[in-house]
């Protein structure tokens, strides 16, 4: 697949690296139809986080899910949502009471986790054509819409409301058996997105 690399400081490329794929039985994998570039990663951009060359960058897709795994039970192949920036459970203690940008299951050693982010865990970013979401009931949103539309367009999926706030995902949602509900994650990169598409429908 086709995905932005970090290559260096001040240095990113668009280059051929493996497919996504899925690992887990809860995970799903998401054709990416439009990917924001965020303020936060310039961070990595411009050096500052230790970040290694060859790390897909990107933590605001959207997309439609391609492939579910066996224990995914909110999505299905073709719904169109969107994917909070850090990835969550949604059933540890931390997410059922709102904090899931602490969740506890996501990053051995740590807590907390991120797409495509310097220290915030192994998962590959999502300015790519796929992407690997883990916990898929806890972290897909979905959103109404086809690819092309004025949301796909906008870019602006993400930034506005963090998780756990009003309006924003709830990620306690999946240990209450409904589908988490609101829109994107990112509170630190609003305002500052650009519009990141890729080829495709
Ligand atoms: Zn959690
Ligand atoms: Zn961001």
């Amino acid at each position: 697949m086709k995905a932005v690399v970090f290559t260096g400081t001040r240095e990113v490329a668009t280059a051929e690296v493996a497919d996504a794929t899925l690992e887990e039985p809860a995970d799903v994998l998401l054709r990416v139809t439009s990917s924001a570039v965020c303020g936060t990663d310039l961070h990595m951009y411009d050096g500052r986080t230790g970040a290694t060359p060859g790390l897909v960058l990107g933590h605001e897709p959207l997309g439609v899910v391609a492939e579910a795994g066996p224990a995914v039970e909110m999505v299905k192949p073709g719904d169109r949502v969107v994917i909070p920036t850090h990835l969550y459970c949604g059933v540890c203690v931390n997410c059922a009471r709102g904090l899931s940008a602490a969740c506890l299951r996501v990053r051995p050693g740590g807590f907390g986790a991120a797409y495509g982010y310097a220290g915030m865990g192994p998962y590959r970013g999502a300015q790519a054509e796929l992407l690997r979401v883990p916990f898929a009931d806890a972290n897909c949103v979905r959103v109404p819409g086809e690819p092309g539309d004025e949301l796909g367009r906008a870019g602006r999926h993400h930034g506005r409301l963090p998780p756990g706030r009003p309006g924003g995902p709830d990620p306690g949602a999946a240990a209450r058996g409904r589908p988490a509900r609101g829109r994107g994650a990112d509170g630190r990169g609003g305002g500052r997105h650009r519009r990141g598409r890729l080829p495709g429908p």
